[in-house]
């Protein structure tokens, strides 16, 4: 590929009088069309702020633009949190079969029996899995789904006539989107603090309930990989003061049919189908968020609920009376829902423990490879993920020395050798986080292959660490103003002015 010719950074292609189209000549002489537009409807100008260029020239563009994209069928992406696990391609052309894509969402319930049967399939799949009493399919996302469990919860207390609770306690390790979902329901977010080992701790926490507390949010495993030992305890605890349990199930990959959040005391939970459950995610694509709740708290799920009537064997849409209202348009994101539901079938009962069990293989082949090099923080198994604080002093990583390579340099680096960066500076708990999740679908070879790249990686910032700190070299853009992309974002094409 000529890089200079055909670069997909190079957007200024017009030249003026290039076409990439011809049309017919008006063989009917029909009237000329702007005849019958009124004339404040008529465009006054001409084209000029449209790039003019002719066919080869577009496709080309895209083409080589298109293959800028990383994606987990370009190559590893172990971003921590993310679950980045391959997405059988089958799902898709199950997902489009017309018999879902062609579904009208106000279709009479008699019409759309399958559509609805399977939507109750996967309610009471992922029920058994998390060990909740009925699920709810409808919410968007994860954090859709937290806010949705939230509101149960202050449906909950509500119903009981107690409005005194007003607070949510989260832990510092959680996620973003715990306290802001906390905070978007109304409520005032209570930290909790962790011990060395990573998990909640259990001491800090007791001075913290009280008749105010509505709940507490749990990641398990949390944030840093850490199975959270001590749920049964911290379970008897919240709810001894009157509060209930959420249970934030993004990270439920390791778990499946290993163990139950609704078997450790967890009153409500979401699940992101788009990262256990196998659908495509990143960028903010279509996700799905279903939330669980515990015998008791049915009654306060979002409508439209999908239920079998006993006495037809039909499935229908109803809404209850106590429900906390409507979520989301429908049934939430259909499409999603047959993508999870195909993965789940396709798996069996008998492979989804498994697949937890390779995931926490593979993050723990990583970490014991690599400990040598980076710094970890926090001892023993992990779960799914794992947590390195930086690169080791030996290799350049002391933060006590102010031009100590940072874990930034480490990712940019990464993108030279073909890999997508960890989640990095997250959790919070640690100055260079470096949050590494493999999934199960990886290979040992591509694992090998990451090790070794990482490893070489600390080498050279031991010997040239001039590569690291003006990584990445080989992708289209250099280092980008990550702040400014986000704050100002440019989606439009503004032609050069001459
Ligand atoms: C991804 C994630 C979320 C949020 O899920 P979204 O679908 O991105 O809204 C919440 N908690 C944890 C632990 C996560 O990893």
């Amino acid at each position: 590929m000529n890089q200079t010719l055909y670069s997909p950074l190079i957007f200024e292609l017009s030249h003026p009088g290039r076409k990439g189209y011809s049309l017919p000549e008006n063989k009917w002489k029909v009237a000329h069309a702007t005849e019958e537009l009124p004339e404040t409807l008529r465009r006054q100008g001409g084209l000029d702020t449209l790039p003019e260029a002719d066919e080869l020239t577009v496709a080309r563009h895209y083409t080589n633009m298109s293959g800028n994209n990383f994606g987990i069928d370009t190559g590893f992406y172990p971003l921590g949190s993310c679950t980045m696990k391959y997405n059988p391609k089958i799902n898709e052309e199950l997902a489009a079969l017309p018999g879902f894509t062609e579904l009208h969402p106000d279709a009479d319930d008699a019409d759309v029996q399958g559509a609805l049967e399977l939507y109750d399939t996967l309610q009471s799949a992922l029920a058994e899995i998390g060990g909740m009493s009925r699920f709810t399919l409808n919410p968007y996302a994860g954090a859709h789904g937290e806010l949705t469990g939230l509101m149960v919860i202050s449906s909950y207390h509500r119903h009981r006539g107690d409005a005194k609770r007003t607070k949510i306690i989260v832990p510092d390790s959680a996620h973003g989107t715990n306290p802001a979902s906390a905070a978007v329901c109304g409520f005032q977010v209570v930290q909790v603090s962790s011990t060395p080992e990573g998990t909640v701790d259990v001491e800090a926490l007791k001075p913290l309930l009280g008749d105010d507390i509505a709940g507490m949010m749990m990641t398990n495993p949390n944030t840093l990989g850490i199975f959270e030992t001590r749920i049964p305890e911290i379970a008897k605890l919240v709810h001894d003061c009157g509060g209930l349990m959420y249970y934030d199930g993004a990270n439920l990959n390791p778990m499946l049919g290993v163990c139950r959040p609704g078997d450790m005391g967890f009153d409500v939970m979401h699940i992101n189908l788009h990262k256990t459950f196998s659908t495509p995610h990143g960028g903010g694509g279509p996700g799905s968020g279903p939330v669980g709740v515990r015998s008791g708290l049915e009654a306060f799920l979002p409508g439209p609920v999908v239920e079998k009537d006993p006495a037809t064997g039909l499935y229908r849409r109803t809404s209850k009376p106590d429900s906390l209202g409507s979520v989301s348009s429908n049934l939430g994101n259909f499409g999603i829902l047959v993508r999870a539901l195909a993965w789940i079938l396709a798996m069996g009962r008998e492979n989804l423990p498994l697949a937890a069990k390779i995931s926490v293989l593979n993050a723990n082949y990583v970490k014991e490879n690599l400990r040598d090099y980076y710094a970890l923080p926090i001892e023993g198994i992990c779960k799914h993920e794992f947590v390195f604080d930086g690169m080791r002093a030996e290799y350049g990583g002391s933060h006590s020395d102010a031009s100590h390579i940072t874990t930034l340099e480490v990712a940019k680096r990464l993108l030279d050798y073909g890999f997508h960066a960890p989640t990095i500076y997250f959790p919070l708990l640690f100055h260079e986080s470096m949050m590494i999740e493999p999934t199960e679908s990886e290979s040992k070879e591509t694992l090998d292959k990451f090790i070794d790249v990482l490893k070489k990686i600390a080498l050279e910032a031991r010997e040239t660490p001039h590569l690291l700190r003006t990584a990445p070299q080989s992708t289209p853009v250099r280092r980008l103003d990550d702040v400014k992309a986000v704050k100002d974002a440019r989606f439009t094409y503004t032609p050069e002015v001459n």
